[in-house]
Parts: C-alpha cells; sequence; structure tokens
C-alpha cells in the first residue's frame, strides 16, 4: 500500500495535476490531504473540485477556513487576505460548505494527520524548529504523523536522545521513534525551490520518500495575473518563497 500525502495545494491546479500524475507513476494506490486546498492562486473551485472526487481522508487548513467563512476575520496579513477576499468570491456556497465541514485532525490506517500543530490545531501555529515540534509529539500518539503548513518539507524525529530535524528524501520508519513530517506544499513552495512536494508512504517497507515534481508554472502564473490577484503571487512561485 503506497500512499502519497500532499499539502498546502493553494488553488494551483497545474501543480497539482502534475503530483497525481506522479503519484499514479510512482504506483502510489491511496491519497491523503493535509490541508489549504484554496488560497494564493487562481483555481480554488477546480481544486476542491479535485480533491473532492478524490473522495481521500483530507483535514482542514486556514486558508480553508478563511475561505468558507461569510467575512474576514482579520487573521491574515494583507496579501493572503486579498487572495482569501477573491477566493472567497470564486468558489461557490457549496465549495464553500464542504471546507467548513473538513475536520482538524484525523487517523489514516495507524498514521496521524493534521494541517498545523497537533498541541493547538486551532490555532495554525507554525513548526519550524524542536521547540515546536515537541509540543506536537506530546499529543502524538502514532508513530507517523504528518504535517503542513509551513510549505518547507523536513521531518523532526524523537527518539531516547532527544528531537532532531532532518531534510526527508528517504526516511525509513522504526516503530521505536516518532516522526511529525511535513510533506512540503503542492501549489506554492517555500524552500528556495520551485518543483510541486509531496510524500509517498511506502506502508509495507516502512519508507517516507520526498517527492519534487515539476509542472507548467507559466500557465499557473498567467492565471494568476489574469484574474487580478497581486502580481506577488505569481513571481513568488517561480523562486520557491
Ligand atoms: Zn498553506
Amino acid at each position: 500500500m503506497r500512499f502519497a500525502i500532499f499539502s498546502d495545494v493553494h488553488a494551483n491546479l497545474e501543480a497539482l495535476e502534475a503530483v497525481l500524475e506522479d503519484a499514479r507513476e510512482r504506483k502510489c494506490t491511496h491519497f491523503v490531504c493535509l490541508g489549504d486546498v484554496v488560497g494564493y492562486n487562481a483555481n480554488p473551485h477546480e481544486c476542491v473540485e479535485r480533491v473532492r472526487e478524490m473522495d481521500c481522508p483530507i483535514v482542514k487548513g486556514n486558508h480553508d477556513e478563511q475561505a468558507s467563512l461569510i467575512e474576514s476575520s482579520r487573521d491574515f496579513n494583507e496579501l493572503a487576505e486579498q487572495a482569501i477576499a477573491w477566493t472567497r468570491d470564486n468558489l461557490t456556497a457549496d465549495d464553500k460548505e464542504w471546507l467548513r465541514a473538513l475536520r482538524l485532525q484525523r487517523q489514516v490506517r495507524d498514521f496521524t494527520i493534521v494541517h498545523a500543530t497537533l498541541d493547538t490545531p486551532e490555532q495554525w501555529g507554525y513548526v519550524f524548529n524542536n521547540l515546536d515540534a515537541a509540543a506536537s509529539f506530546t499529543y502524538q500518539h502514532t508513530t507517523v504523523c504528518f504535517f503542513g503548513h509551513t510549505h518547507v518539507p523536513m521531518a523532526f524525529i524523537r527518539d531516547d536522545n532527544g528531537i532532531r530535524r532532518v531534510r526527508i528524501e528517504q526516511l525509513r520508519i522504526e516503530m521505536s521513534k516518532k516522526y511529525f513530517i511535513n510533506t512540503g506544499s503542492v501549489g506554492q513552495p517555500r524552500d528556495s525551490e520551485w518543483r510541486a512536494a509531496y510524500c509517498i508512504y511506502d506502508i509495507e517497507n516502512n519508507i517516507v520518500e520526498q517527492r519534487r515534481v515539476k509542472y507548467d508554472l507559466a500557465s499557473a502564473q498567467k492565471k494568476i495575473i489574469n484574474a487580478g490577484l497581486p502580481r506577488l503571487l505569481a513571481e513568488r512561485l517561480a523562486i520557491g518563497r
């Protein structure tokens, strides 16, 4: 059983399609989404539709939450807020209802999924260092948990010696340890690398593998500009920021 675990699609349909195609080529049989299907880029409705029809396990992200509110809660910075206002106008009532009903955290087989943190998932904190990861590990009851939100792929490993942060590439899962793994972002990577990121979890062989996938960047950028979304949102895709 091979899971494709993907996060932070952010309405980038070109990146989502490329990731799904890569996952199928890599013989993934199951799919899991870690939230933030919408926000920032130009195809929120199409991405909701695509993920919905996959009928896979999914958790809610902060942009999913904001997009499904009637009006702004003023939690976002200006750039994200401009995009989320546009997103609200470009989702159907049915899309919003679906986003609103998503859960914050859930278990899939023997692993956990959450968008931001396990200690206070509704507060949307960012896990970048060992201290942040320690708080989540306190609430992690499975060997592996996948998360998103930072758009930076990395893994935290807790064992008898404490917690360390590693790059993913290929991780062998040992049952005596705990793993808090960020798959990176499909639709807006922020690790100075433009290609879409996701992870493959091979359950039988206990291996988590990081993938980077090229997609039609120019089309995604053109749609952002044509939609009247801030130009910066198109530019940042090319530099992975
Ligand atoms: Zn996000």
